[in-house]
């Protein structure tokens, strides 16, 4: 199995890896055979699984899409990586997403840009692009993924897979290349609901050496697919159907919706007023917390260093404006500024206080109703490029998937079909904390 789709990996032309090592992946699939000859059984036993390239490796390339980790090697695996081959699992390699996972099109790896299968010419999604690229063109039958803001979500949807993003705390992030640590969180990229929920049962778990992993028992999340959904209160966000939203994405969400009303859920009008200020807030947070968590790339600790430099600060300076792309720069500019004396108050703490208040709508829905259902992503994958240079378009996009992330709560994207150009189209499922069996349960519908 792990042979055959190593070879549909080096037919594909949608740079969807970034490190490849047949030999590794080979001697992990003949290990998983010996496991299975000893009497082991278990759902990933010998199942292949593609990583993100944000989750360490030992062995292969461990790069988060950037130049500064262009050539590392780390010398551990991440609790993740470590979970699924305790499973059985087998690596196929490491995944292309966006530099340091900021971004929503896989358009600032350095390793160039992802291409999504459906067409070739537009975007995978991001910043999980290469993941999704992986499964939905058949490169990969899971993958690991990493959601700060949508990263999960919305190019599963772009591609046309199930992605799920579990409540923050449930994967651990320990040896998950930092972004923005406080909504940083791994998740679980499959063809289908059913699919996702082996793959999450085996990443979630309780790691001492998270200080944010949540402390409570292992899950199995297939127990309750087949649950009916007979009552079950599903709340339509006013804002997320908004003028924003292209018709072609609204008209697949409503018959997706209509599929949910078939099988006996309840679909309620609800609102959650501060959504719109999910995107200030989140691209003020994200950013302070990046600017912390990138100072280690000094060209002392990891990854690239500068070769000619007079002295120390220069030798700082020179390796970090070569090892960080345009995007990353922007963001610790941005994230050191919004921290530093004199406006830390004005942004900072501003975006906090509205962290919160995003927080507290979804308390008030979740009074009223089981579930959130909604857009991913206001459009079907743009083309390559066609953002240009600016940033703030992507930013935008980001709308749907932004506010969930704030609040630590679980999202997910299920398949809804198609937009325009036959471009695929996900239907968003956001659950209360810890609800991730109801989300896979209400997206097993659309297998
Ligand atoms: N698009 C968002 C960003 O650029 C989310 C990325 C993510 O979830 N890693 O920050």
């Amino acid at each position: 199995l792990a042979a055959a789709y190593l070879e549909r990996i080096a037919a594909s032309e949608l740079n969807a890896f970034i490190d490849v090592r047949p030999d590794l992946t080979l001697a992990q699939a003949r290990e998983a055979d010996r496991r299975r000859a000893a009497g082991e059984r278990g759902p990933l036993l010998g199942v292949p699984v593609a990583h993100k390239d944000i989750f360490v490796t030992r062995g292969w390339r461990s790069t988060a899409g950037s130049r500064m980790l262009a050539d590392y090697v780390s010398p551990f695996d991440a609790a993740v990586v470590e979970r699924l081959e305790r499973a059985g699992a087998v690596c196929l390699g490491k995944t292309n997403c966006d530099e340091f996972a900021m971004g929503s099109a896989n358009e600032s790896s350095h390793f160039g840009p992802a291409r999504n299968p459906w067409d070739p010419s537009a975007i995978p999604g991001g910043s999980s692009g290469g993941a999704a690229a992986a499964v939905a063109a058949g490169l990969a039958p899971l993958a690991t993924g990493t959601d700060t803001g949508g990263s999960v979500r919305q190019p599963a949807a772009m591609c046309g897979i199930t992605g799920i993003k579990p409540t923050y705390g449930r994967v651990s992030r320990y040896g998950m290349i930092a972004y923005a640590s406080s909504l940083d969180q791994g998740g679980a990229m499959a063809r289908s609901a059913e699919d996702c929920a082996v793959l999450l049962s085996a990443m979630a778990g309780f790691d001492s050496r998270d200080s944010t992993s949540l402390d409570r028992p292992d899950e199995d999340f297939s127990a309750s697919l087949e649950r009916p959904l007979d009552g079950l209160r599903i709340g339509l966000p006013r804002e997320f159907f908004g003028a924003g939203l292209s018709a072609d994405v609204r008209a697949a969400v409503d018959a997706a919706l209509g599929v949910l009303r078939e099988q006996g859920a309840r679909l309620v009008e609800i609102s959650l007023p501060r959504t719109e200020l999910a995107i200030p807030a989140y691209y003020v947070i994200a950013p302070a917390e990046a600017s912390s968590n990138l100072s280690r790339f000094d060209g002392v600790r990891y990854g690239h260093r500068a070769q000619q430099y007079g002295d120390l600060l220069e030798m700082y300076e020179k390796t970090r404006a070569e090892g960080f792309g345009a995007e990353v720069r922007r963001r610790i500019m941005v994230g050191a500024y919004v921290l530093s004396h004199g406006y830390y108050d004005a942004y900072y703490l501003k975006a906090q206080k509205l962290r919160r208040l995003i927080a507290d709508d979804f308390a008030a829905a979740f009074g009223q109703v089981d579930l959130i259902a909604g857009p991913v992503s206001p459009t079907v994958a743009w083309k390559l490029g066609e953002h240009g240079d600016d940033p703030v378009r992507d930013y935008l996009s980001d709308i749907y998937t932004l506010p969930a992330s704030l609040a630590g709560l679980p999202g997910m994207s299920v398949p809804a079909g198609f937009g325009e150009g036959g471009r695929p189209v996900g239907l968003q499922l956001i659950g209360n904390y810890f609800d991730e069996a109801r989300l896979l349960n209400v997206g097993h519908r659309f297998q």
